[in-house]
């Protein structure tokens, strides 16, 4: 039986709404569909992909370890598990490592270790930032900054304030000793590619160590090289309290992961928290492969080379068709916000690159984003960008602007 776009449709709960081709196989950043067509990912599955698709070093680990041992439970231990929470903490801030199969999970794992931290000290409020996003469970989706994607779901958890991003004196106004915690991305990712400035951050950590609150950086889409630094943070000059960590953490196999210190690690005792899968032999066995991929001078300085060719070529698109206002992001993520006369048209974009054979993704309604594999060739970056600029042409002749 071979499935069609229809059998979306009419088998699966309509949350997505997917293209309308069938991916079937991938090779490095290319993919093709079910009728053999080939696309360019700049995608990445949403910054996954960090070896792009079928990494001989990906799939040999999965292959290796598929046949020994998938699945043992958190009842017992298991050889990948320790072996990736030991580079995670050699190659961090961390002294602990908690597993969970998805980034909303790590937050999820994050936001209640901070209660737990909290609890002792009588406070439990937490300050995140207006366009934040941590993930869909309930938890996380009302910590986001996104009303949108939490208020049919009430009623939700409580103890959230919300202020505006890169904005520290509303932030130092909110910050008293009464917080337990604050929750930040580097990047804002799904919030349109928006950088935390340095000097937020730093403030953001002089606050939290002032008044005894727990900072958690949430590394999800920047971690695991995608800016260029193994994470983000360590181009900061803050260090958090608790990070998290999914995405390309598994190159595309399911896995996140909170990383924290002692200090705080221990504030969680056998029982408080946990995972069916988390920790799962299989999982770790990849991402431990792929880990030592990128975390390499080599890798981690090419995302920055990689970063700069995209960027000259958007650049170079831009004086053409004058479509964007600013190309933002760090490394490889990067977004390309539109000017006001094509407000929140992105998704207008994506189709007409799709149609181009190009996949790209949007972050918001007023920008395309780039997330491509972090070792993309040259020519596969050639090849994407001249496909995008097909597709601003149709964009531009089609769009009436406003
Ligand atoms: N946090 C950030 C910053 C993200 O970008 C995302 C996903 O886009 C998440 C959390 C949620 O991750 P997941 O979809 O793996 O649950």
């Amino acid at each position: 039986y071979t499935p069609t776009r229809q059998d979306f449709n009419q088998y699966m709960v309509p949350v997505f709404a997917p293209a309308e081709f069938i991916l079937v196989r991938g090779e490095g950043s290319r993919l093709w569909a079910q009728n053999d067509t080939d696309y360019i990912d700049f995608a990445g599955g949403i910054a996954v992909n960090a070896l792009g698709h079928a990494h001989p070093v990906a799939v040999n680990a999965l292959i290796e370890q598929g046949k020994k041992l998938w699945h043992v439970s958190n009842n017992y231990t298991n050889e990948p598990v320790l072996v990736l929470a030991k580079k995670l903490v050699e190659s961090t801030f961390a002294d602990k490592v908690f597993f969970a199969n998805s980034g909303a999970e790590a937050n999820e794992a994050a936001l209640k270790l901070a209660r737990k931290v909290g609890l002792a000290k009588g406070k439990s409020t937490i300050v995140a930032f207006n366009n934040a996003f941590h993930g869909r469970t309930l938890f996380t989706v009302a910590t986001g900054g996104q009303p949108k994607y939490s208020q049919d779901f009430a009623p939700l958890p409580s103890g959230i304030i919300h202020v505006p991003f890169n904005d520290l004196d509303t932030a130092k106004a909110v910050i008293d000793d009464k917080i337990c915690a604050v929750i930040v991305e580097p990047i804002q990712g799904e919030g349109g590619v928006l950088p935390a400035d340095r000097a937020f951050l730093q403030g953001l950590r002089r606050l939290c160590d002032e008044q005894g609150v727990v900072l958690i950086f949430d590394e999800v889409q920047t971690g695991v090289g995608r800016t260029g630094s193994l994470y983000a943070y360590m181009d900061t000059g803050v260090i958090p309290d608790i990070l998290t960590t999914a995405k390309a953490l598994g190159g595309g196999f399911p896995i996140g992961a909170m990383l924290t210190t002692d200090t705080y690690a221990k504030a969680f005792v056998v029982g408080d928290h946990g995972s069916t899968y988390g920790g799962n032999a299989l999982a770790c066995a990849v991402a431990g492969a792929v880990f030592d991929f990128i975390n390499t001078p080599e890798v981690l300085a090419g995302v920055i080379t990689r970063s700069q060719r995209m960027l000259d070529k958007l650049t170079q698109l831009n004086q053409t068709y004058q479509v964007f206002e600013a190309i933002r992001g760090k490394g490889l993520l990067l977004g390309a916000v539109l000017k006001p006369e094509y407000a929140n048209n992105a998704k207008d974009i994506v189709s007409l690159a799709s149609e181009q054979r190009l996949l790209v993704l949007v972050a918001g309604g007023n920008v395309v984003r780039f997330a491509p594999s972090l070792v993309i060739s040259d020519e596969e970056i050639d090849e994407g960008m001249a496909r995008f600029g097909r597709a601003l042409q149709q964009f531009v002749h089609h769009t009436p602007s406003k």
